[in-house]
């Protein structure tokens, strides 16, 4: 993929500090990871644009010119998507969590379609901002300059806790990733009935493959997303992590067993365009209610339990969206300095907009993503303003599968 991007997309750097324009939500009131609504804490910053004397990349590659594009890089988020409604919206405990926090398969279906046709193109967060060293000789962050096809607008795609956790088993998500009879990413589970499935039109990891498969132009440069992962039930559907409550032999055996059947699986997702990052290994809150110890024996979890099988991510998305050290976007504490210090260079929060900050006194950049799910699917006419420019929620929710809750937002036929 590397190969294939390198010609057309961003090799020279913004030497201009950058923020893209945009307001920063406070990320710290719902679970898992969605964030108030409604709360803007700080004033947008001037876009800057790249400096105009550097000679782009662009030009014609089989008939598609590419320019340019130093704008917005939107950055939507998913968690696992819901297979079978009938089983996740059963009215147990966990109906409504799952309700406000997932969409259905055929809604991200719907999502994608949607996104495609409004000009997006997938790109990976790994190539948006670079590490550069400054006149002084010290690290910082840049903005890379994106070439795209002529019209198109950039977008990432990030997967928070595609771990499939056990309670996620018996509520109509996948069980697990797998590689099909046709060497492709394939999700298994157990349908209603309790039959084995496996499928790629169940999960939204093999759906987007698939999706790609049948619309190219959707990822000129071969990404997908990037997919985050914490650690304490195991990674992908495998059971990889440690238990420290009781240890025998006999588990550690089936755990390194998980830990090799869990391998291909992410030479597969890797050779085809996704990433990995951190979502830290027990879902923990970073905004203070942890200590600084307790954050660095997570860390180093991580790394050991994670790190070692799907490789270094310097991105780390934040649990339930609550930001390092008091949930300040503009502090640089002790807790983000370790965090940056153990290689962390983008860190990702939720928030209204695809807000994004170079960090002036520490090589990082801080970027927040918007968050279609069912909180915002059925937000009040404001919320789906915020989402218009990628979909219309009410085209998008399925509220024949969905529980029988309130939606905020106008109907269509009273709008215009
Ligand atoms: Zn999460």
């Amino acid at each position: 993929m590397r190969k294939l991007l390198l010609p057309l997309m961003a090799l020279f750097l913004v030497l201009a500090l950058s923020a893209c324009g945009g307001t920063s939500a406070d990320g710290s009131s719902a679970d898992p990871d969605a964030s108030s609504q409604e709360e803007q804490s700080s004033q947008p910053e001037p876009y800057t644009i790249s400096d105009p004397t550097v000679e782009p990349e662009g030009g014609s590659v089989d008939g598609v010119t590419y320019v340019p594009y130093d704008g917005i890089v939107e950055h939507l988020f998913f968690h696992p998507v819901v297979a079978y409604p009938e089983l996740a919206f059963d009215g147990d405990a966990e109906a409504n969590g799952i309700d406000d926090y997932m969409v259905t398969a055929d809604e991200y279906k719907k999502i994608l379609q949607s996104v495609y046709d409004r000009g997006y193109i997938l790109v990976d967060i790994a190539d948006v901002w670079s590490e550069t060293t400054d006149e002084n000789g010290n690290a910082k962050m840049v903005r890379n300059t994106l070439y795209l096809p002529e019209g198109k607008k950039p977008l990432i795609l990030s997967f928070d806790d595609t771990n499939y956790y056990e309670y996620m088993l018996s509520n109509g998500f996948a069980w697990k990733l797998i590689i099909g009879d046709d060497g492709k990413i394939a999700s298994y589970g157990k349908d209603p009935q309790g039959n084995d499935v496996v499928s790629r039109d169940l999960d939204a990891i093999p759906i987007l493959d698939k999706f790609v498969e049948e619309h190219p132009d959707f990822s000129p440069f071969g990404a997908k997303g990037c997919l985050s992962l914490t650690g304490y039930e195991g990674i992908l559907g495998y059971r990889t992590q440690t238990d420290t409550k009781s240890w025998t032999d006999e588990q550690e055996a089936n755990r390194q067993k998980e830990r090799e059947a869990v391998k291909p699986i992410i030479a597969e997702l890797k050779r085809t365009g996704w990433t990995f990052g951190s979502h830290t290994w027990g879902h923990i809150r970073l905004g203070g209610s942890k200590s600084l110890e307790t954050i660095q024996a997570d860390t180093q979890r991580w790394a050991d339990e994670v790190g070692s099988l799907v490789g270094p991510t310097n991105v780390l998305f934040y649990p339930h969206g609550e930001r390092p050290d008091g949930d300040d976007w503009q502090k640089t504490g002790p807790i983000f300095r370790y965090l940056q210090s153990q290689g962390f260079r983008i860190f990702c929060s939720v928030g209204i907009n695809s807000f994004s900050y170079i960090k002036k006194d520490i090589s990082a950049v801080i970027c927040d993503r918007l968050h279609p799910d069912g909180t915002t699917l059925r937000g009040t006419d404001k919320v789906l303003g915020w989402y218009s420019q990628f979909y219309d929620a009410r085209d998008i929710i399925d509220l024949d599968v969905r529980p029988q809750r309130e939606v905020r937002w106008t109907p269509k036929s009273t709008t215009n």
